[in-house]
């Protein structure tokens, strides 16, 4: 579903993926962990072109995002092209960026609304049983500032599948939640990874990655350290740096 090929990516001077190979295979949870400013972040903004490559390949569902091939040059697509293959890989990041003026069935509604053009009573149906999904079908009136973070959040990740992904993106989706709140999110990513989508998350939840986790990565400094199962490289780690990052968030 995702295929990376040695992605490298820089902001000016500062290199920060250093050749990324890796690959998300389709109904798969993918968890991503590593230090601060190791380029996590960076590298799902890559996936969904949010941040454009300077070398190597990204293709999702065999496509490139941003690009399209000629020969061994890539053309750069345009805005409204991109946005047509953005559709389909939805997004949750660590602040819940609700549109703050709308409530909760609002914001899931308004994709489909605006971009597919989805007639309102058709889309209004098709968010309250999103909200019903992540266990807020009670809160659909309320606006985000009448919401808790992890209530916010769980409208975030119904606003994302709104628009039927094939892939979706996590970066750290509940790190800015209180703890107690955390629990919420977690369970409606499980579900979600039971009901078979793909999954990208960068988490510090290792109980989470170990538990739903099929593939884990390790990155440090821009590349990949290691990469496997994550019960076992969680467990049993073979890189030094690996051994430990782990020692201090475990
Ligand atoms: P964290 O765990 O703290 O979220 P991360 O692994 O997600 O870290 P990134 O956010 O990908 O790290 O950042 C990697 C490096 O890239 C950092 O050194 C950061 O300062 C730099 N960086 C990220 N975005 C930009 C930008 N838009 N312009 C310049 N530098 C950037
Ligand atoms: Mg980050």
């Amino acid at each position: 579903m995702v295929k990376a090929e040695g992605v490298h990516k820089s902001f000016g001077a500062v290199q920060v993926l250093k050749g990324i190979d890796l690959e998300v295979r389709s109904g798969e949870v993918f968890c991503l962990i590593g230090p601060s400013g190791s380029g996590k972040s960076t590298f799902l903004r890559c996936i969904n072109h949010l941040e454009k490559i300077n070398a190597g390949r990204l293709y999702v569902d065999g496509e490139l995002v941003g690009y399209r091939q000629r020969g061994d040059r890539l053309h750069e697509l345009k805005d409204t092209e991109v946005a047509l293959k953005r559709r389909d890989i939805g997004m949750v990041f660590q602040r819940f960026n609700l549109f703050p003026h709308k409530t909760a069935v609002e914001n899931v509604m308004e994709a489909p609304v605006q971009v597919r053009g989805v007639p309102r009573q058709a889309a209004w149906q098709r968010a309250m049983q999103l909200l019903e999904r992540v266990g807020l079908a009670d809160k659909a009136g309320n606006y985000p500032s009448q919401l808790s973070g992890g209530q916010q959040q769980r409208v975030a990740i119904a606003r994302a599948l709104a628009m039927d992904p094939k892939l979706m993106l996590f970066d750290e989706p509940t790190s800015a939640l209180d703890p107690e709140l955390v629990g919420d999110v977690l369970d409606v990513m499980r579900d979600l990874a039971r009901s078979g989508m793909t999954m990208v998350v960068v988490t510090h939840e290792m109980g989470f990655a170990r538990e739903v986790g099929d593939s884990l990565v390790f990155m440090d400094g821009g590349v990949v350290v290691e990469a496997g199962d994550p019960r076992e490289v969680l467990t049993d780690p073979k890189e030094e740096r690996t051994k430990a990052f782990l020692s201090k968030v475990l």
